[in-house]
């Protein structure tokens, strides 16, 4: 999607709703909204920046149970209720007493994101960025993927009757591949990691015509999705924002972007405001940003993955820097923990509150776990954590560690045998 061809098209009237312009987060010059991802003075990230009116709690309230509750702030048209999508969002904020009790901390809500669409927080990024490939009338939605975009890309685009091309590391699990799979005919296994994919998706962006790349050529519009998630931690909350949030860190936008969700919150006066430290997950497989956080650098030292958090495994995280920014100002980590670690948090998380985290998600808890006991995470404050991803896409993550206790004859002595009556 060349910027002379959306550009000799011209976009309609409130296309981006709210939002102004493209911001550089290097140098702060501004230009105008289009498929535009890097500072064409400094080649820094550019941002969404907006003209926000006045929004109150109220007009949110009444708006539909999904992501578009919020479209006041997000670069969406007004009418985007009007164009099919998957419409997530909304997610429950769950009360995880049992889960607090075994950390031993006063309060800890888990802000449970696997429930959405196609079960993970991308459904959200994939929204805006679909809204934005529309406006700016792309002929395919596509993207690089570490699996769970992928999925979300596919079933958007089915939905929306536009078709996709999503590119995945050929050594992904099978669940994700056939999540994306039965919704496109283009799946796209690449040999090589999630970098290797990426650099691809971004010759292919430069190269073809009207290819909208959620996470590339249309990243800054993609990115403002996962302030949805800030902003509905704090309206479940009863419109205040939490002590403490720990979130996984792939590309690291996600975590940045919940920040400046609170940050617009406060500036909109829709909450008080207040001091919250912002806590970042990774694997020690993939763990370049928390190496710079220990070593107190600004620059990251990509990495080559390997772990089973297959999600986060991003070696060069774009919005790394970023990341480092935010939980230091904030007061916050970020930390590592290894494969068994995130295992044993996916099998805590399950039978402490029922729920069925992947890998990103056991990442995300572990590393809850390690601040708890080393007395980074303060126990007495009210913690949030997000899990991002659903289990059932990373079974085998822990189908070594579970299973069968018992295999037995259909008959009650065989039961007794098997010492189970007492169970
Ligand atoms: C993509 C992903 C993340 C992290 O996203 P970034 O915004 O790239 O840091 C976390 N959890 C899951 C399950 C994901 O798929
Ligand atoms: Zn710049």
């Amino acid at each position: 999607m060349s910027a002379a061809t959306t550009e000799t098209k011209g976009l309609r009237e409130g296309a981006f709703g709210n939002a102004s312009a493209l911001s550089c987060r290097e140098c702060g010059n501004q230009i105008d909204l289009g498929p535009h991802y890097a500072c064409p003075e400094c080649f820094g990230p550019l941002e969404v920046a907006y003209d926000f009116p006045a929004v109150t709690r109220e007009e949110i309230e009444a708006g539909p149970r999904n992501i578009w509750r919020y479209k006041a702030l997000l670069p969406v048209p007004d009418d985007i209720e009007q164009s099919p999508n998957t419409e997530p969002g909304f997610t429950r904020l769950l009360d995880a007493k049992n889960l607090a009790k075994e950390l031993g901390i006063e309060k800890i809500w888990v802000k449970d994101d696997s429930t959405n669409p196609t079960n993970s927080f991308k459904d959200r990024v994939v929204a805006c960025a679909l809204s934005a490939a529309r406006e700016l009338d792309a002929k395919v939605f596509a993207c690089p993927s570490t699996g769970n975009l992928a999925n979300a890309v596919a079933a958007a685009g089915a939905r929306a009757g536009i078709p996709t091309a999503v590119f995945i590391p050929s050594n992904l699990e099978q669940p994700k591949q056939v999540n994306s799979a039965v919704f496109t005919d283009n799946l796209i296994a690449v040999d090589g990691n999630y970098d290797d994919v990426n650099k691809l998706a971004q010759e292919i962006a430069a190269e073809e015509d009207g290819w909208a790349f959620v996470n590339v050529n249309v990243r800054p519009f993609y990115a403002e999705g996962s302030k949805t998630l800030g902003f509905e931690i704090a309206e479940q909350l009863g419109w205040r924002l939490p002590d403490q949030i720990v979130i996984p860190v792939a590309s690291g936008s996600q975590l940045t972007k919940v920040d400046k969700a609170f940050k617009e919150l406060i500036k909109l006066g829709l909450v008080e405001e207040k001091p919250y430290r912002i806590f970042g997950a990774q694997a020690t497989g993939c763990n370049p940003v928390a190496t710079a956080f220990k070593a107190g650098v600004d620059a990251i030292r990509p990495v080559k993955p390997d772990t089973i958090a297959k999600s986060l495994a991003i070696g060069n995280p774009a919005d790394g820097i970023y990341v480092l920014d935010a939980t230091r100002s904030s007061g916050g980590a970020v930390e590592e923990v290894t494969d068994d670690e995130i295992r044993a948090a996916i099998v805590l998380l399950a039978r402490t509150e029922g729920i069925f985290t992947e890998t990103a998600g056991g990442t995300t808890l572990a590393v809850t776990k390690k601040l708890v006991e080393t007395g980074v995470l303060d126990p007495s404050l009210e913690t949030v954590i997000i899990n991002t991803g659903h289990g059932l896409k990373t079974l085998d993550a822990v189908s070594g560690i579970v299973g069968p206790r018992a295999t037995i004859a259909p008959n009650y002595d065989s039961f007794e045998e098997a010492g189970l009556s007492q169970a």
